[in-house]
């Protein structure tokens, strides 16, 4: 196995951690960090609007990560926004396509697996357009979506079907193709949005039948405070947030918007964070993703067979590896999650408890709550006999 840690200066500074929590957020390469040092260092200025030449850089290099962001999705740049989250993406689309197109009758499709991000945003938008929202349920037992619900509930009346490519508890991978196929096919005039927080860093991707994705910079590499919206036709959607950096003319009565991607940045953005984003990707492309999805799947499933080994252990979601990524919720029975992650953090093992930001699934899986560990690019078998050896241990204090 490559040492991938070689590239994370965390893992340098703090030789002990076994940090498993990648799906909370990613450690950060070196060449991230030295990009954004080196923009506050040398390069630093606002963009859009000096004529300066250190303006003139960072507005140039600004665009330049957007180009980077949608070479590697595959898609245009001008249907490239930069936001600050995943969460903010998605609350984007609700407030502008959804406040714009909902109606009573109408339906938006969700599933139960939802973070709360893909969950709330609907909610509110349903509530203020009197339209009906949906959950595809999940299956407790194999944590995936059940065929025959997907095809009774994806109707003409479906304006919005919202869907994570994999789900941040259980792991799994939806089957996203044969769901849009069937969306498309019958919801003529809706969208189709795709939470992608959990997926860009692991999984080769299609955007074929996505009107809208997002993502979050930090939960692939990149900084916090830096998100994406791609969408096929951003023009389309009324403005979202306004004031300075996004219109093209304001007089006392009226303003009009500049045209997309630069309509929905209003304000000064991330620029560092842009930066750094690129870089993320940049990483991301210079191992492969299929190569990263490869190394989790291996590490996955060694970890599955060595959780199997844990008296009273209980794993949530799907069996085959395949249709996983490298997110892996668990319960020891008569031990409270909270418990197992404080025993394990004091020994330096760091993992989650909680709902995860999930509460329906957890709801649907009859629990309160779970343990979680996740992985990214720099975890190894040698991270997965610490855990080993820490559950081990939580068992023996209980
Ligand atoms: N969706 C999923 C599937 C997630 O895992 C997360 C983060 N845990 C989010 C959305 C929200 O991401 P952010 O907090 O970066 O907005």
């Amino acid at each position: 196995m490559n040492n991938y840690k070689q590239y994370f200066p965390i893992f340098k500074n703090n030789p002990k951690l076994v940090y498993l929590d990648s799906a909370a957020s990613t450690q950060k390469p070196k060449q991230v960090i030295d990009r954004i040092k080196t923009f506050y260092e040398e390069e630093y200025s606002n963009i859009h609007r000096g004529l300066y030449g250190l303006s003139e850089a960072a507005t140039e290099n600004y665009e330049n990560a957007r180009q980077v962001v949608a070479n590697f999705l595959g898609v245009a740049t001008n249907q490239i926004v930069f936001t600050r989250n995943t969460t903010e993406s998605l609350n984007l689309i609700a407030k502008t396509w959804g406040r714009a197109n909902l109606r009573i009758g109408d339906e938006v499709l969700i599933t139960e697996m939802e973070h709360h991000s893909n969950l709330v945003p609907w909610q509110e938008i349903c509530r203020d357009s009197g339209a009906r929202l949906r959950y595809l349920k999940v299956d407790p037992n194999t944590g995936q979506l059940n065929s025959a619900d997907i095809q009774s509930k994806i109707s003409k009346k479906t304006k919005i079907l919202s869907i994570t490519a994999a789900s941040n508890v259980l792991g799994t991978i939806n089957d996203l193709e044969t769901i849009l196929r069937r969306f498309k096919n019958i919801s003529k005039k809706g969208i189709a949005v795709g939470d992608f927080a959990q997926a860009l860093a692991h999984l080769p991707i299609n955007l074929e039948y996505f009107d809208f994705i997002a993502f979050s910079g930090h939960k692939i590499y990149g900084p916090d405070g830096i998100g994406v919206l791609w969408g096929k036709d951003l023009d389309a959607l009324p403005h979202f947030l306004v004031g300075g950096g996004n219109i093209e003319s304001v007089s006392q009565k009226l303003s009009t918007y500049q045209v997309s991607p630069w309509k929905f940045e209003a304000g000064t953005p991330n620029i560092a964070g842009a930066l750094g984003l690129s870089e993320a990707i940049k990483f991301i492309q210079s191992i492969g993703i299929e190569k990263i999805r490869d190394h989790e799947k291996q590490l996955t499933k060694y970890a599955l067979a060595k959780l199997a080994t844990i008296p009273h252990l209980s794993i949530y979601g799907p069996k085959k590896i395949t249709d996983r990524i490298g997110v892996i919720a668990f319960n020891i029975a008569q031990i409270h999650a909270h418990d197992v992650a404080q025993i394990l953090a004091d020994q330096n093992i760091a993992v989650r408890a909680g709902h995860h930001c999930a509460q329906p699934l957890h709801s649907t899986l009859g629990i309160p709550g779970s343990c979680r560990l996740s992985f990214g690019i720099y975890n190894d078998e040698k991270d997965v006999d610490r855990l080993i050896a820490g559950l081990k241990k939580v068992i023996k204090i209980f």
